[in-house]
């Protein structure tokens, strides 16, 4: 059941939430104000004055993350860190992925660190026979995650959970080509400051997904503060194409929104195909 104007991604995330014991509120409140969980504009987080600002750079930067707050030590001290630079993949057998995404309605923010796409209810994906409900996607630009050294233009990690501490990520890389449909009613969705979110009829996520299957998998983290090392990372080995201009217009509002690679330490990065 859809309710109109009513994204299920909010509906899910906020079940998540209010499923937690009362003594987690201050970790919730992290939870749900990192750039991977939720799409709330910056203004409406952190009753109380809990949200701690961060960036990409400067004082706030991501060398920085981890002195900011207590709840941001992952980003200093963690040892799977998200992303990483794809090299040395081992062939993984067998995929065990399966994506089932649908069209819905969709509501488009701009929560001051990126773009983020609320998705309705009914997305999903199955990941070693595992369920986890797509929420939302968001870019980032440059992409975070590179390979061989190389960063695409933009990447798209769209966030699915099958609990609050439990997410698995998809990465999709952007490169310049062809203009896409489908991200050009996204940018023309984007609201203007302080207006509403962006209304989109019937977005069909699977449109943003490369032909092939094959994928890169390792387990890791959250790339905003806290860096959380509750993701379970695919990162799709084709890219989808989007033009330059497209390209331009959203490094025009985010010029530089990606956190630098983060040492591998002890991970094996497995390819599917
Ligand atoms: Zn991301």
């Amino acid at each position: 059941m859809r309710r109109p104007g009513v994204p299920g991604a909010i509906v899910a995330t906020f079940v998540i939430a209010v499923a937690l014991p009362a003594c987690q509120t201050d970790q919730v409140d992290d939870a749900v104000a990192d750039t991977e969980m939720d799409a709330r504009p910056e203004e409406d987080e952190g009753e109380g004055g809990h949200e701690i600002h961060w960036s990409y750079e400067g004082d706030t930067g991501p060398a920085m993350w981890g002195s900011l707050d207590q709840s941001f030590a992952a980003c200093d001290d963690g040892a799977r860190q998200s992303p990483v630079d794809i090299t040395g993949a081992v062939a993984g057998g067998e995929s065990e992925l399966e994506i089932r995404w649908q069209p819905g309605d969709a509501e488009v923010v701009d929560n001051g660190h990126t773009i983020v796409v609320n998705v309705a209810e009914g997305s999903a994906i199955s990941l070693e026979g595992r369920e986890f409900a797509l929420l939302q996607f968001h870019f980032h630009h440059p992409s975070e995650h590179t390979v061989e050294g190389s960063a695409a233009p933009i990447d798209i990690h769209f966030v699915h959970a099958a609990a609050e501490d439990d997410l698995a990520v998809i990465g999709v890389f952007l490169e310049a080509a062809e203009a896409d449909p489908t991200i050009q009613s996204i940018w023309e969705a984007i609201p203007a400051a302080g207006e509403p979110p962006g209304a989109l009829a019937a977005l069909d996520p699977r449109a943003l997904l490369p032909e092939g299957g094959s994928h890169y998998r390792y387990p890791g983290s959250l790339t905003t503060p806290g860096c959380s090392e509750i993701v379970s990372w695919v990162v799709m080995a084709e890219s989808v194409a989007v033009s330059q201009d497209q390209i331009d217009a959203f490094a025009a509002l985010y010029p530089m929104n990606a956190r630098p690679v983060q040492p591998l330490n002890e991970r094996t990065i497995e390819r599917k195909d």
